[in-house]
């Protein structure tokens, strides 16, 4: 019996080991989205990332959900699905000079679901407002000024004209009526 313990010990203990460090990682990184979150919709909020299990189960394609009450205020928490939330994670986690589209767009789904929490509900008015935040929200995940900004940029040019109508508006321009800051020239 003392031999088995001393073979069996080691064994489970660096799965667990493992499997403990990536769970502590997880709820890591879904404490920096909600620091993210809390940010914009300035009240407390929390990002959820979806699980393995629930990806199984997720009858929608949506990349990120906010449930609104009755009385038309938001819920508490915002939803991030599985592949939004692994390509944010993939972001945060590497080399932020070059990201790939998919991580880029993983940054706007994050800044979106905040926008909603913040109590904005229709659509293209939460993707107008979003998409001019995310050189700052890439910034608070760890990018430098012109790595935000190009994030930014390139999510304008190459995924907003991309999106469906109900998210996009004319008004969405430099100088229109979203413009968030009118007298600024840099857009978004
Ligand atoms: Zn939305």
């Amino acid at each position: 019996m003392g031999h088995r313990h001393t073979i069996l010990i080691p064994l489970l203990l660096v799965p667990a080991l493992f499997l403990g460090w990536q769970e502590w990682r997880f709820q890591a990184d879904q404490d920096q989205f909600s620091v993210v979150a809390v940010r914009i919709a300035d009240r407390e909020v929390r990002i959820e990332c979806q699980r393995f299990t629930g990806a199984l189960l997720d009858p929608t394609a949506e990349a990120g959900y906010v449930p609104f009450n009755a009385d038309g205020s938001p819920s508490d928490t915002g939803r991030l699905e599985r592949d939004a939330c692994n390509d944010l994670r993939d972001y945060v986690h590497g080399d932020k000079s070059n990201p790939t589209l998919e991580q880029i767009i993983g940054i706007q789904v994050l800044t979106h679901e905040s926008y909603h929490l913040a109590g904005i509900r229709t659509e293209s008015e939460t993707e107008c407002a979003s998409l001019q935040r995310l050189d700052d929200v890439a910034q608070w995940l760890g990018a430098t000024a012109d790595e935000g900004r190009s994030v930014a940029e390139r999510y304008y040019a190459e995924v907003y004209p991309r999106m469906p109508s109900a998210y996009r508006t004319a008004d969405c321009v430099d100088g229109g009526a979203l413009d968030a800051a009118p007298g600024d020239e840099t857009w978004p």
